[in-house]
């Protein structure tokens, strides 16, 4: 792992060398670890290499989330749903492009044909199975670590101008690097690896104010996030004999908390507390005519095989995503829960997963 590290930052160090305007994307509905990453790389390749950099995201950052970019000069940022012109000239004056924690294009929702369509060399850095080699021209795809800001970590340390020491990375980027690992392991509680200790230990030890962190992260939620999750638990959340739980949230519900994007981020993690559910979806209704699904599972159980076989996603092994259309998969979005348990009977059968 070290030494392919030390290759691959190498590699990534010449075609920064060889590139002056360089283009970041990371995937539709960003999360903490694609906002993380991406602000890191950014400020990583303006303050270290001077480099002129825009981050493209398909969509704005939510909300919840949005303080890991407070730092940076919001013309470097542009929305890909409410800038197409600012996008496409970005696009176009790219010599580099970064994917970051998205395996495919086609998981980057209105960029897709833009990012498709540069000629530019295409880096993926990304720990999500199955990744899209064929459209990049250098991929850093390692699934064993515990998030792209992992990755990232990893690579900006073993550049030359870094050379191991976290004080030497822009402030910014060490904590966003934090924010973006500690979302996606729920703060440690998934996905952990001793290279996420060690990634932990060492931006700890350059200074990033973890407990600023967690405060922002974890105790900022509006009242209403914690009402609607009490409302779910107690009268949505339903439970299969095979151990499947499952949430749906129709535009009734979202509206009746007056919920945001990104707010009811985590809410899929909260039945697994309970002993007998080996996996958990949680469905929520999207403007045009389909659910978002979450799937979370417990070790031994596949939620990439249950969202990749049911809803046209992926993702990783116990934390994957997708989606649900009606008319198309279920003739009315009234038969989601009918849907899921016709669907995760099915696989718990074919895996042998249900214990009589
Ligand atoms: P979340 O449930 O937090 O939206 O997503 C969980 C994981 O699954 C994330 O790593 C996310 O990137 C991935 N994921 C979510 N939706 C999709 C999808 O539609 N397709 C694929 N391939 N992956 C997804
Ligand atoms: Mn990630």
């Amino acid at each position: 792992m070290i030494k392919d590290i030390l290759a691959d930052a190498g590699r990534l160090d010449s075609l920064i060398e060889a590139s002056g305007n360089i283009v970041i994307t990371a995937h539709i509905h960003p999360d903490g670890d694609a906002a993380g990453s991406t602000i890191a790389l950014l400020h990583y390749l303006v303050e270290k290499r001077h480099r002129n950099v825009r981050i493209l995201y398909p969509e704005p950052l939510p909300s919840t989330i949005s303080f890991i970019s407070e730092y940076t000069d919001s013309e470097m940022i542009l929305d890909g749903t409410t800038m197409p012109e600012r996008c496409a000239e970005a696009v176009k004056n790219a010599d580099l492009i970064f994917c970051l924690d998205c395996n495919s294009f086609s998981r980057t929702g209105c960029l897709e044909n833009l990012m498709r369509g540069s000629d530019a060399p295409k880096v993926l850095i990304d720990h999500h199975l199955n990744p899209d080699s064929e459209a990049f021209t250098f991929v850093v795809s390692t699934p064993e670590v515990s998030s792209a800001c992992e990755l990232l970590y990893n690579l900006l340390m073993s550049m030359k101008d870094i050379g191991g020491d976290a004080l030497k990375l822009p402030s910014v980027s060490a904590d966003a690097l934090m924010t973006g690992m500690t979302t996606d392991t729920n703060n440690f509680a998934n996905s952990v690896y001793p290279s996420t200790f060690a990634m932990a230990s060492g931006l700890l030890a350059a200074g990033v104010d973890r407990d600023a962190i967690l405060g922002r992260l974890f105790n900022e939620y509006r009242e209403n996030r914690l009402r609607m999750m009490g409302a779910l638990l107690y009268e949505n959340m339903k439970i299969t004999p095979w151990g499947v739980a499952y949430m749906v949230v129709d535009e009734e519900l979202a509206s009746r908390f007056g919920i945001m994007e990104g707010e009811t981020e985590g809410f899929v993690n909260m039945p697994l507390a309970i002993g007998c559910v080996k996996m958990s979806l949680f469905l929520k209704i999207d403007g045009d005519g389909f659910f978002r699904v979450s799937v979370r599972s417990k070790k031994g159980y596949s939620s990439n095989k249950c969202a990749s076989r049911y809803f046209h996603g992926g993702g990783h092994e116990n934390a994957s995503g997708g989606r649900l259309f009606f008319p198309q998969d279920i003739s009315s979005r009234s038969l989601a829960g009918q849907y899921i348990e016709e669907v995760t009977a099915a696989l718990f059968k074919e895996e042998g997963y249900y214990e009589e």
